[in-house]
């Protein structure tokens, strides 16, 4: 066969990670709070804010899932808009994609509700359907860590944005001191799994997730990774003490 060992892997994490969000899907929303004590909503504003979301502008969340950040990002171009002035001149409404393979995902966040800027798509962050420059801003929330090869995620990014776009990625990352660590390991490795047991009936699946988180590249790594995609002035934002992190950068 002509498939290199890496393919096969690449093949089998995305059979992997299917699985996971298919089953996950209707129970996906109230997990992430199980999970994540609530913080995780915090975290998203935080991440909405860094992205400054603007009138007029096309805004693609790639691994959108149920919608959160497009909510998010909906509302915030329309008080940006509703400051500046008229808020009936529709013709600058922003325009917010979600884009998300699982379309069990892109259900749930249909029935959950969208705002008027949002438009739902089912697609992979690994080929995205839009055409070079065609973006503002991409952002990414809790999805590339499941993406089979992320440089290439990163470079259909870069290639999506028009120059001056941004791009931020909201993700687990490193927590940056053993006291965080320790709490934070005891946590994912004990708390998590039975949480996905007792609200899913799914240990697996949330074991799976909880070794993703460990096995994606630290803050300066995946910085690193950015800037090797053609992004500038990359920045870090790390949450709750590097337990997540907001990746910032530009494209030029
Ligand atoms: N962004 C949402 C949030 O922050 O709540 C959802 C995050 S959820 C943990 C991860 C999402 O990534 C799932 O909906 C999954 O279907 C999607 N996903 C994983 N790999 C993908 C890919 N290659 N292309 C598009 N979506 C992908």
């Amino acid at each position: 066969s002509s498939f290199g060992f890496r393919d096969v892997d690449a093949k089998e994490k995305v059979r992997m990670v299917r699985g996971v969000f298919d089953s996950v899907a209707s129970n996906y929303d109230l997990m992430n709070d199980l999970m994540s004590a609530g913080v995780h909503r915090l975290w998203k504003d935080a991440a909405a804010a860094r992205l400054n979301p603007r009138p007029g502008e096309v805004i693609l969340d790639v691994a959108g899932g149920t919608g959160d950040m497009a909510r998010r990002y909906s509302k915030m171009a329309r008080r940006a808009q509703e400051r500046r002035g008229d808020p009936s001149d529709t013709n600058r409404d922003a325009s917010v994609i979600v884009l998300d393979y699982n379309a069990e995902m892109i259900l749930a966040g249909v029935d959950k509700g969208g705002e008027p800027e949002m438009s739902w798509s089912v697609g992979d962050a690994m080929a995205l359907p839009l055409p070079d420059a065609s973006v503002d801003a991409y952002s990414i929330s809790f999805g590339i860590r499941n993406v089979a090869d992320i440089s290439v995620a990163l470079s259909e990014a870069r290639r999506v944005l028009k120059p001056g776009g941004r791009f931020l990625c909201l993700e687990f990352s490193r927590p940056t001191t053993g006291a965080i660590r320790k709490a934070y390991d005891a946590w994912s490795f004990n708390a998590i799994p039975a949480i996905g047991q007792w609200v899913a009936k799914d240990r697996d699946s949330y074991q799976y997730l909880v070794e993703s988180i460990r096995r994606f590249p630290d803050q300066t790594t995946f910085k690193r990774m950015i800037e090797d995609a053609g992004f500038r002035s990359v920045t870090v934002t790390n949450m709750a003490g590097g337990v997540a992190a907001i990746h910032h950068g530009w494209a030029i």
